[in-house]
């Protein structure tokens, strides 16, 4: 038997880094949501003890540094499995690209498997599984727009920002998300977003009071690191899109855009200079 799953990127609409804690992680405040940009899994149930992962990108691990690897080899060892899995991630979410990629693989990997193997876990325990394998892990179970806070966990369901175009270009620039972590310091952040201003425009379903609260402290970091990701920021929004945010730690810059027309003028004008560019929809 053969199940899908679709996994698909995510943006944070904010983020803010609150401090270090004591166990190494940064205290943060997101608010994240998913757009119709997704990898897809296909797997099947091996009657072998033993998990397969392949996948048509030449450029990711397909051992068991994958996170769908991890995320199989989890749920197997936790709930006794005995038989295995083989699994193909169709990519098409950039990777390293502060797009959540991986996690909503691995999200994807343990919904899927809990199909597959039928073990009517629900979905609370899988996001606590998830939660071991990465802080995003558990925002890419259910997706939806949430408020994340602790490291990025502890997740508080919001309603779905108004519909728009999203339009992501990514640059060939493979970012660390560790290392922007490691560099990033409080006390040089001159304007901190506000979850609560971004939440509020979101119940108001307000598309310019969205765009108006689109914010992200990590965004300093990795700009003074690549001054092209700052310009690619002011070509996005020269060419016409209504807010412009790196997403994660970068190096994607998404515009938030109302007209189609407007999107894809915006599409071909980017495409002359970056080479992974996208204009899709939010997942709503
Ligand atoms: P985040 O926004 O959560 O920091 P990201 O979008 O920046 O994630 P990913 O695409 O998840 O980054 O990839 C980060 C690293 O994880 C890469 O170095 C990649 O080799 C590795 N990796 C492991 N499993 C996967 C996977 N299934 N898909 C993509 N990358 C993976």
């Amino acid at each position: 038997m053969k199940i899908y799953e679709k996994a698909p990127a995510k943006i944070n609409l904010m983020l803010d880094v609150l401090h270090k804690r004591p166990d190494g992680y940064h205290e943060v405040e997101m608010i994240m949501t998913m757009v119709d940009l997704a990898d897809r899994l296909e797997m099947e149930a091996l009657s072998r003890d033993t998990i397969i992962i392949s996948s048509q990108a030449g450029y990711i691990p397909l051992d068991e540094k994958n996170l769908a690897f991890q995320a199989a080899k989890l749920i197997k060892e936790r709930y006794n499995v005995r038989s295995g899995v083989y699994i193909h991630l169709d990519k098409n979410i950039p990777v390293a690209a502060g797009l959540a990629g991986g996690s909503s693989d691995a999200a994807a990997t343990l919904r899927g498997l809990n199909r597959l193997w039928d073990l009517n876990i629900p979905v609370e325990e899988l996001k606590q599984l998830g939660a071991e394998l990465g802080s995003d892990v558990p925002f890419c179970i259910t997706g939806g727009t949430a408020l994340a806070t602790g490291r990025g966990e502890q997740l508080t369901p919001l309603p779905n920002p108004p519909q728009c175009w999203v339009v992501l270009a990514k640059l060939p620039i493979n970012v660390s998300t560790a290392e922007i972590y490691g560099r990033f310091r409080s006390d040089q952040v001159k304007e901190h977003p506000s979850a609560d201003r971004m939440r509020t425009a979101i119940e108001r379903s307000s598309f310019p009071e969205v765009c108006g609260e689109l914010g992200n402290v990590l965004e300093e970091v990795t700009l003074r690191l690549y001054p092209e990701v700052a310009h690619l920021k002011e070509t996005m929004l020269k060419l016409g899109a209504d807010g412009v945010l790196m997403s994660g730690s970068g190096p994607t810059v998404f515009g938030l855009v109302s007209k189609e027309s407007k999107a894809f003028r915006i599409y071909n004008g980017l495409r002359g200079f970056c080479k992974e560019v996208y204009a899709v929809r939010l997942l709503t």
